[in-house]
């Protein structure tokens, strides 16, 4: 009796502390090349089943962080734990991780088959299994009519299923993904892309990805680690790094066109805060409303974010709306909008204007900011206040 009580309470115990378990956790990472430092104090926490995107410039040090992940590559300080297990010095091949390549990595003289099954075969899985598996996995992509073809017999996006399907028959504990669509053209970039997230809300598996596709990202993600110069600079879920970067990097990187930036002086007296934008001294911006993370003082250097979708022709009277007079400069029609550029207190300005707007190349326009929603950073620091 006593053995059968300590029994269950070891189990529950057990489950308990799953439930509480990071799937994935890097702590305190540090990574050289010779003398070249490219990753520094990386701290990721991820939960079970998150989908959790790496982005950043080329060169920012995604790969590097993915590869010590997956055990290819060895860290100089700091720790992985998978389960709250430190695997830092465990075998790439007994972490219980699959990996998809930007280049697929496909066995050129294999069948999709036996490129599918190389990993089971490998573990000494036994047939059965592996055959059910195979089934499984293979209608599930899609794949089942082209099993017995080689990877030169098909297609970008065949050839990412079949790299796609050799990590999922596996069914591992985590799925790394670095630039898998990255060689595909644009068109099926974004089917596979729509794949890759269906995959995701069926299989809720814990998911890391790698691009440096801001789109990408945002589409995918529950969060986004912001990568620079090998430092995470933001981690959040895609709409806040959307709406409230915390810094002018994050903020220039996401969104498409980028968000504007106006360059000037914070003026705040007792009653109110407002902004005087460069060489623009009769201008003024009511900042009163802004919700500031941070101390700021009078005459401080600033910058002003505003996306484009807020710069635009459609007439508020919203009370935080500032209306200028501009003159347009550059006129680009995606069909949907009008992306209208116009030269603002030394920078130039991204407006989103509605398809049917009249606007005209060097006829001043009436344009409406929409002050509500602005980030305002440091000029110094290009930290958000
Ligand atoms: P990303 O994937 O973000 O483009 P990487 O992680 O591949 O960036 O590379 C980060 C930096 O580390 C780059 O400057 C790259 O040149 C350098 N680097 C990557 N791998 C090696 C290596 N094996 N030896 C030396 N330098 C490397
Ligand atoms: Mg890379």
């Amino acid at each position: 009796m006593y053995w059968l009580e300590n029994t269950l309470l070891e189990v529950s115990l057990q489950e308990q502390l799953r439930a509480n378990m990071l799937t994935l956790k890097i702590k305190d990472l540090y990574k050289s090349f010779a003398s070249t430092e490219v990753l520094k104090k990386i701290n990721l926490d991820i939960e079970e089943g998150s989908f959790l995107v790496l982005l950043g410039p080329s060169g920012c040090g995604k790969s590097t962080l993915l590869n010590i992940i997956a055990g290819l590559e060895t860290i100089d300080k700091g720790a992985v734990f998978i389960d709250d297990y430190d695997v830092s010095k465990v075998e790439p091949k007994d972490r219980n991780i699959a990996m998809v390549f930007q280049s697929y990595a496909l066995y050129p003289s294999m069948t999709v088959r036996e490129n599918m099954i190389f990993g089971l075969k490998q573990a000494k899985t036994p047939k059965d299994k592996i055959e059910q598996q195979l089934e499984k996995v293979s209608n599930f992509l899609k794949v089942d009519e082209l099993l017995n073809r080689k990877p030169s017999q098909l297609s970008g996006g065949q050839r990412q299923r079949t790299a796609m399907g050799r990590a999922l028959v596996r069914e591992p504990r985590i799925f790394l993904f670095d630039e898998p669509l990255s060689n595909l053209d644009a068109k099926l970039r974004v089917e596979m892309r729509h794949e890759i997230k269906k995959l995701y809300t069926s299989l809720k598996a814990t998911m890391v990805y790698v691009t440096h596709d801001q789109i990408e990202a945002m589409s995918l993600a529950s969060k986004i680690a912001v990568m620079n110069e090998g430092i995470i600079q933001q981690l959040d879920d895609p709409q806040t790094i959307y709406d409230k970067p915390n810094s002018l990097f994050v903020a220039d990187f996401i969104g498409s066109p980028s968000m504007n930036f106006i360059n000037g002086e914070i003026k705040k007296d007792s009653q109110s805060v407002m902004f005087t934008p460069n060489n623009e001294d009769n201008i003024n911006f009511d900042l009163t409303h802004y919700e500031f993370e941070n101390n700021f003082q009078n005459n401080q250097k600033i910058v002003v974010g505003l996306r484009p979708e807020y710069v635009s022709n459609t007439e508020s009277t919203k009370k935080y709306t500032k209306k200028l007079s501009l003159t347009p400069t550059i006129i680009e029609t995606t069909g949907f909008d009008k992306n209208v550029t116009f030269d603002f207190a030394g920078s130039e300005i991204i407006g989103r204007f509605t398809p049917n707007s009249g606007v005209e190349l060097n006829n001043p326009q009436e344009v409406y900011f929409d002050l509500s929603q602005i980030s305002i950073f440091d000029s110094n620091t290009e930290l958000r206040l």
